[in-house]
Parts: C-alpha cells; structure tokens; sequence
C-alpha cells in the first residue's frame, strides 16, 4: 500500500510519501537508543512538564489537526476535534497520575521479613524503546493512549502508522519535538507494514503494541513471541448491545445509533450486534431503524454530517459484501443496504443499514462489520441474549440495558469481554483499563494497568 493521503470523500490522491530506506530507519533506531539513556533517568516532574506542553500544543492545534485527519479518513470533522481534545485529556491525566501509578510498593511487613530481607520495595522501571504499530481509525487517539503512559513512565517511542494517514503521522513527531523533548524520544517511521519484521527484531526495540485487525497482530505477535519481546495487542471487535424489557427501550435506541455510527461504524468498541429480548424487540427496532435511516451523511468537513465515508474503497467493498451475502442468504434489510442516493460515486460513502434475521451461518454473524451497519437478533430471555452474545470470536466490550441488578450481576458474570457497560455505550477513558479477551488482543491499554504494561517490574531486596 503506498504512503499517501487519498481523501476519502473524493478517492483523490492529495500526497504520497517515499518510504524511508535502511539508512534513514537505522538513523531512527540509533536515536531511540540514544534517547532512552538518558531520557529514562529524568523525574516525574520533568516528564510532566514536557507531556504538558504536547498538550497545550495540541489545544492550539485542534481545527488543524481535525481537518487533517478528516481529509485523511474520512471522520466527521465535528468528531475529530473531539478526538484531539480527547487526546489532550489524557495527555494531561498522565502528566498529573504518572508518578502515584508508578509509586513503589512495599509488599507487607511480615511477608518482606519472611522473605529474608531488611526491606523489599518493587519499582517500576521502564522497557526502552517500544514500537507502536497503529490504525488509521482514531489516527491521533490511538498513539496518544500508547504514547502518554509510555513516555511518562521513561519510555521512548517508534510509530509506525497506518500508510493511509502520513500526515498525522508526522504531526505527532512534531508535536513532541516542538513541546521540547529530546531528540529520538517520539519518531514516526514513514514504513510499510513489511518493513515491521525487521524493526521489530531489532534488539533495539523491546517491546510492540499493536492496534488493528487480527491478521496484523497475529503478525507481529509471532515475531514478537520469536524474539521474546512483549507485545499488547488491541484487536478487532464485535461488541454486543443487550437490550432487556426492564430498559428504557427509546433510550436504548438512541445511543444504540451513536454506537453503532460512531467514527462512520470504524471503531473497535462499537457496538456492532444488537441483541433484543423479544417483548421489546418491535419497539427497539422501530426506534432504532428509524433513527438510523436519519442519519445525516454527506461531506465529512461540513458540521452538521453525522456520518462520512469509509476510511478506504477496500473497507467499502469488505462492508458491501458482508451485507450482501447475508441477504442472499436471506437476512431482511430494515433500512439501509446500499450506497447512499445522491452522493457522488467517487467518495466511498454507504447508508447506515440495519439487517434483521441475521443467522450463524452467515459470515456477518462472525467477522466484524468496520462500518455504519448493524445486525439485529431476536432472544427469548436472558439465556439466548447471552449465548449469541458470546457466539463470536471477539471480546472487546459489551452493553447491557436493564434496570434488573440480578440480571447486571449475571450478565457481568458471564459476558465474555474486556468491558460490560450497563445503561449506556462502551467509551476509552484515560482512568478505565481497555482490551479484551479471545481474539480481541490481551493486554490493557489506559489507567494504571495501561502505563504498567511497558515497564520492568523490578523486585530490590535489602539484605
Ligand atoms: P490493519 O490491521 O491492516 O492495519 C493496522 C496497522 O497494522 C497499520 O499500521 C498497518 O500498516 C499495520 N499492519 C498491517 N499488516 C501488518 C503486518 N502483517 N505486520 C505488521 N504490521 C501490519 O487494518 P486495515 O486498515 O487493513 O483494516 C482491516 C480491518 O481491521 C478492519 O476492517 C477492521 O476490521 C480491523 N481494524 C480494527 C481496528 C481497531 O481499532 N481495532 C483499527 C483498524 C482496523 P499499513 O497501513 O502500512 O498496512
């Protein structure tokens, strides 16, 4: 895939990017190496200080960086900048968190002297450089949740971003370089995805995280694996959305839209199934379809688009012939199901579709749908809501909507997922462990688990 930024809206190429060559990739690699020996021993403070600057560059940054992510994948504008405020947040609530994560711990007195020691502390030290591997999906927010924990806990970054956003890509280099910190801490490889083998086997490099599909990560993690270097992965996602007839079931619909359509229907944590006990199923899907059908999609630079196109012709053509075989093979349509009427051909636009009577033998039923379309099951009861809940290779997050806490309990207890979210819709939030389980990756990004993941967890013992 070459290096460019092909709009979306239009299929236009507007820049294409040279790769950089082995020379340029040891230049980088060196640097990082450089970098982390000395910028490993700086403070907390000092850390803080530097990520707050980023931040603050960012803010000033935001209508730019919005419309270039825009321009580059296609996200509603409006969304963008929310993204970069986001990404500021979080950049913020590391700079101010670091420190009291990574405090060190002292286990209990009686266990350090049945240990044999005066004193035992454990201490977070960090890895060295570590190698981001990211998606074009949330260009900005994806190396952000990656980058604040790992630098503020001393370490220093490769990206390696999806070919499809250079430009933001070589934003955040940037940005970290302008907010003043030392050269080779934060550098973007402008590489493709072929390049990631080598680099990665660098011992140079002694660590990955990897957010996308799950051939990617199965990629990087066998490398990974071969070279003993650890990896958090944060795969694809087919999140359910339990809807009880306890629920507020108009509720429910509306922020079953948002779910669904978030990001044009890109996003890991979107709800993509929505699963209806049968007393409130006709009511839901009323609400629902309507809802979906009113969408606004269009230009994704203008404001008031709630939905812009596909990120790629290939995420199109991928999402067009999931709906299509599921109905051949005899899924009904409640709206949607097409390319949207009335917008040019060149952009790579499809209705936000909502399909009924979806079955296991379809292939909707088990890949995940990467964009504004949503499959609808019918449940007798509690039981059946969680069985095809769990009928999926993925376990990213999950929704639930009851007002029943027996059935909270239960659905806790038994969903598989890295997230349940009672009454509302799955979101990131800097204070929130995020990752999932089976094929949806291992690993937690964010929160205190998020910045212990790249760290070398040091025992000190005093005699
Ligand atoms: P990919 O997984 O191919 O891309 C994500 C990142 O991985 C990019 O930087 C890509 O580089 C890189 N990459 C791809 N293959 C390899 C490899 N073999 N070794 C090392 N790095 C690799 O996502 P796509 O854009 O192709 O999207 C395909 C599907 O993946 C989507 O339809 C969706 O289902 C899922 N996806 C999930 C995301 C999530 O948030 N969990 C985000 C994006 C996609 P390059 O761009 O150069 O190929």
């Amino acid at each position: 895939m070459p290096i460019a930024t092909v709009n979306p809206a239009t299929g236009e190429t507007l820049v294409t990017y040279e790769a950089m060559d082995g020379e340029e990739i040891e230049r980088r690699l060196s640097a990082a190496e450089a970098a982390f020996r000395t910028y490993r021993t700086t403070g907390f403070a000092e850390r803080a200080r530097l990520l707050g600057r980023a931040a603050g560059l960012l803010d000033e940054d935001r209508d730019d960086i919005a419309r270039t992510m825009t321009v580059e994948m296609g996200k509603p504008v409006t969304q963008a900048r929310a993204e970069a405020a986001k990404c500021a947040k979080a950049m913020r609530w590391y700079a101010d968190r670091a420190e009291e994560l990574l405090a060190d711990e002292e286990p209990a007195e009686a266990d350090v002297k049945d240990s044999g020691a005066s004193r035992a502390v454990v201490r977070y030290r960090p890895l060295g450089p570590v190698l981001a591997v990211m998606p074009w999906n949330f260009p900005l927010w994806q190396v952000i949740r990656f980058a604040a924990p790992a630098l503020m806990a001393g370490n220093v970054g490769l990206l390696k971003h999806a070919s499809n956003v250079p430009q933001t890509a070589l934003y955040l280099e940037g940005l970290f370089r302008r907010a003043g910190y030392p050269e080779g801490c934060f550098q973007t490889l402008l590489i493709g995805s072929g390049e990631v083998e080598e680099i990665l086997r660098d011992p140079r490099v002694r660590a990955a995280t990897l957010t996308g599909s799950e051939p990617a990560g199965r990629a990087v993690a066998s490398v990974a694996g071969d070279e003993v270097k650890r990896t958090v992965l944060e795969l694809g996602g087919s999140d359910p959305f339990i809807v009880l007839p306890s629920a507020d079931v108009e509720q429910a619909a509306r922020v079953a839209v948002t779910a669904r359509v978030q990001n044009n229907g890109q996003s890991c944590i979107a709800a993509k199934r929505f699963i209806v006990h049968t007393d409130v199923f006709d009511a839901f899907a009323e609400h629902f379809s309507t809802a979906m059908a009113a969408l606004k999609v269009g230009d994704p630079l203008a404001e008031d688009t709630e939905v812009g196109p596909l990120a790629s012709e290939r995420g199109r053509e991928d999402l067009e012939a999931l709906v299509d075989e599921a109905v051949e093979s005899g899924a009904t349509v409640l709206c949607g199901g097409e390319r949207p009427e009335g917008l040019t051909d060149d952009g790579w636009y499809y209705a936000p579709t909502v399909l009924a009577d979806v079955t296991p033998e379809m292939r909707i039923h088990q890949e995940e749908t990467f964009g504004p379309v949503a499959t609808l099951y019918r449940a007798a009861d509690l039981e059946e809501a969680l069985a095809i809940a769990n009928d999926t290779p993925f376990g990213l997050s999950s929704n639930v909507w009851t007002r029943d806490e027996a059935e909270v309990d239960r659905l806790v207890r038994d969903l598989d997922a890295g997230g349940v979210f009672v009454n509302g819709m799955t979101a990131s939030h800097p204070a929130l462990p995020f990752g999932g389980v089976k094929r949806s990756g291992y690993g937690r990004e964010l929160s205190g688990h998020g910045i212990r993941e790249f760290c070398n967890i040091t025992t000190v013992w005093h005699g």
